[in-house]
């Protein structure tokens, strides 16, 4: 080989280069390939074994054991394909090494029997099991050697045994072996010699990783088993930094373009004491029934030095349920409000809209902003809801406010968005939970934001943006969040409120069991205390679900719980029949609200100490969290029952997580372990961008190192001009409308 007459390679080029032009690749292959969106010698590359075996530690049959997982190279005879009474494709055979022989089947791979005829040798690699009374292999991974009327190569194909040979997923269905795949990479790798290295070697060097040429070798091609390590740390490494760097860069860009207003406040409000009366955060914080937490406070400083300063706010608060957030975001509107400008705080329920703007109006009654066309110069702070079901008139009238200004802090749904609500100065938008909202609406509101001063285009804040503070109570480990929400700076609520007791939870998995639950309510609602009965998930509309309440409100009226008065709530009840739901619950006229999930958010009723969960297996460990969240916020001890069997395996440890900690992050990590990162992830995920060797669990200290240098690298050179190389590999990874949006300059 001619190590130097051949440029290093860029993953650019290889991506240029179809698999077609490999030798040894038919077309048919070429379109198999391109049906696993396998298209160019990148992708090809990029295509990660699952597992390694280690023929060294080839077994012979005779010394195995029923329970053993090994290799065995043998030979085929007594190749079968039949049907199993439900229809399954079901491919037997007998693989014998000379020493012993066994059963091999195969489930739903019926081109097996193709691939395997009678005098094939080939390494079967699975657990040997007992199947009456017979020693068998059920679906083992499969690398043919010779094949049965292989000829020639013989000697070749046999070397291979002695390496440690790559398993990739094989694919029945396009009719692509492990073997073939292994084989095009094997070219592949030997052709394309050595892989420019993009990153700065200083970075290399002080992360201990291997070079980029070595890792794609190792990966593919490794002579030991150790060597696969450092190279999956490094092509792992690479995955979290370009979506780092992608995240970083969208940041840098947000802050570049934007025009920020810099509010008039400052931290200090939160902790100095006001003198005469002090600004309108200041009166706000003096009027509050309780001390806030060193957490809130903290927080609160956080957020309106940000909203003091040059660069436009992009936030996530992130506090367990119950931690206080509604407070600090009551605070950050009131700042955007006290230098002339609105807020607005974008709810994804009707009934959290309306819960939040009883208690922001609570909260902020009697406090005044200035106002020099009135007598005594200031006029009563005004705060609207606006949901889609807002009457007409009412809707014109709130409109009409927020153009004009009258109206400084709006409460409402994704209503807000709408094309007819425009604002006079909109200088702050917070979002509660925004698990359930989508990263467009974000931008969307944002935009809003930018149109409504734009539309004013003299003054100082011309054409700014608006701060953005989104919260979020969903356990999302840190991991995750960095991933997710890593275009936003984080602040933490890590504290409860003081005098918390922990929800005592019990899951309730017998009828016998499910007594102590209907007891317990009984006895708090005894004590003046309340409860939540959340019903059964059911399959169907909204009205399905509905009617199922309806009828469980009669079951348990007439059952467990006759005698008290129970309220119903669920997501058909027109506007007013859930408002008066609500305030009948908290006033207490009702004592039990039996309700579907739209309890699950945000709502807020401190005398509430039960929460039952009916048919709990049902539910994911985020939405569980949220549903007991509803009780224990108050100082007095509180109890959530999970009734119901689990039903499934995963159910059960869902239910068993809920019952050992009450700790939303706790929960984040056993919910990230028990679904697997791609439905976390889900949502950002999208093509190239994929994750496909990192591992948010395994890999936490790669992702804080990537996080540090795609900080580091754009800090001095926020476009990537000096890096070419970063920039054109982030190209190939990045949607068109993104890469736009961070490299125009
Ligand atoms: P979440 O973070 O879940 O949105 P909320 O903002 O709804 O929490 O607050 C939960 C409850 O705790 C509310 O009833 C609120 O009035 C109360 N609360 C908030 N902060 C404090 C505090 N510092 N001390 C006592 N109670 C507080
Ligand atoms: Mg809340």
């Amino acid at each position: 080989m001619t190590a130097t007459a051949t440029p290093a390679r860029t993953l650019a080029q290889l991506e240029q280069v179809p698999v077609t032009r490999l030798r040894g690749l038919p077309e048919r292959k070429a379109k198999a390939l391109g049906e696993l969106g396998i298209e160019s010698i990148f992708d090809l590359l990029t295509t990660y074994p699952f597992r390694y075996i280690d023929r060294s530690r080839r077994a012979e049959l005779a010394d195995l054991a029923v329970g053993d997982e090994a290799v065995v190279l043998a030979t085929v005879h007594d190749v079968r394909s039949r049907r199993t009474r439900q229809g399954r494709a079901l491919v037997e055979l007998v693989a014998d090494d000379g020493t012993a022989g066994m059963k091999v089947v195969f489930f739903n791979q019926p081109w097996r029997a193709r691939q395997l005829p009678s005098g094939t040798e080939a390494l079967f690699f699975g657990k040997l099991d007992d199947f009456r009374g017979r020693r068998q292999m059920t679906n083992p991974v499969v690398d043919v050697v010779v094949g049965a009327d292989d000829t020639e190569d013989q000697e070749l194909r046999r070397r291979r045994t002695l390496r440690i040979v790559p398993v990739y997923r094989a694919s029945g269905k396009v009719g692509l072996s492990s073997w073939e795949i292994g084989a095009w990479v094997e070219e592949a790798i030997r052709r394309a010699g050595a892989f420019e290295d993009p990153l700065p070697s200083t970075w290399r060097r002080e992360l201990a990783l291997v070079g980029r040429t070595e890792a794609f070798h190792d990966v593919h091609l490794p002579t030991a088993l150790a060597e696969t390590t450092p190279a999956r740390r490094r092509l792992a490494f690479d995955e979290l930094f370009r979506l780092q760097l992608a995240l970083v860069l969208r940041r840098r860009a947000l802050e570049r373009d934007a025009r920020a207003i810099r509010h008039a406040v400052s931290p200090r409000e939160v902790t100095e004491t006001p003198r005469d009366g002090g600004t309108l955060v200041q009166r706000f914080l003096a009027g509050l029934p309780y001390r806030l937490t060193n957490a809130q406070r903290k927080a609160m400083a956080a957020v309106l030095a940000e909203m003091a300063g040059p660069l436009p706010m992009h936030r996530l608060l992130q506090g367990d349920v119950g931690s206080g957030k509604t407070v600090v975001a009551t605070a950050a509107l009131l700042a955007a409000v006290q230098g002339g400008h609105q807020g607005a705080l974008m709810v994804p329920t009707e009934v959290l809209a309306e819960q939040h703007f009883f208690a922001v109006r609570a909260l902020i009654d009697g406090l005044a902003v200035p106002d020099p066309a009135r007598l005594g110069g200031e006029r009563p702070l005004s705060v609207a809801l606006l949901t889609n079901r807002t009457g007409a008139s009412e809707r014109a009238r709130l409109r009409q406010g927020l153009e004009s200004g009258d109206v400084d802090v709006v409460v409402g749904t994704h209503a807000l968005l709408t094309d007819d609500v425009q604002f006079h100065s909109l200088g702050l938008v917070v979002i509660d939970e925004q698990h359930r909202f989508g990263v467009e609406q974000r931008a969307q509101l944002r935009d809003k934001g930018r149109a409504s001063v734009v539309a004013r285009a003299e003054g100082p804040d011309a054409s700014a943006d608006p701060d953005l503070l989104v919260m979020t109570a969903t356990p999302i480990p840190r991991t995750a969040a960095m991933v997710l929400f890593g275009d936003l700076d984080m602040v933490v609520l890590d504290e409860l409120p003081p005098g918390r007791y922990p929800v005592e939870t019990v899951w309730a998995a017998t009828h016998h069991a499910e007594e102590d639950a209907w007891a317990r309510v009984r006895a708090e609602v005894a004590e003046g205390h309340r409860a939540f009965v959340v019903c059964p998930l059911v399959e169907g509309s909204e009205r399905v679900q509905a009617r199922s309440a309806t009828e469980e409100l009669d079951r348990l009226a007439a059952g467990p719980l006759s005698g008290l008065a129970l309220g119903l709530l669920h997501g058909q009840m027109p506007a007013v029949e859930k408002e008066d739901a609500m305030a009948r619950f908290r006033a207490g006229t009702t004592t039990v609200l039996v309700a579907t999930t739209v309890v699950e958010v945000g709502v807020d009723v401190p005398e509430a100490t039960v929460m039952v969960v009916e048919d709990a297996g049902r539910f994911g460990i985020a939405q569980l969290h949220q549903l007991r969240g509803r009780v224990g916020r108050s100082d007095l001890p509180s109890w959530c029952y999970l009734l119901g069997p689990a039903g499934t395996p995963e159910a059960a440890a869902r239910l068993a997580a809920m019952v050992q900690t009450t700790d939303g992050f706790e929960l984040g990590e056993v919910d990230l372990e028990l679904r697997g990162e791609g439905t976390i992830l889900g949502a950002r995920q999208k093509g190239r961008s994929d994750l496909k060797l990192a591992s948010l669990r395994r890999d936490a200290d790669l992702l804080d190192a990537a996080r540090r240098v795609a900080e580091s690298v754009t800090e001095d050179d926020p476009a990537l001009d000096a890096h070419e190389g970063l920039a054109e590999e982030l190209r190939l990874f990045l949607a068109p409308e993104e890469e736009a949006f961070l490299f125009k300059s």
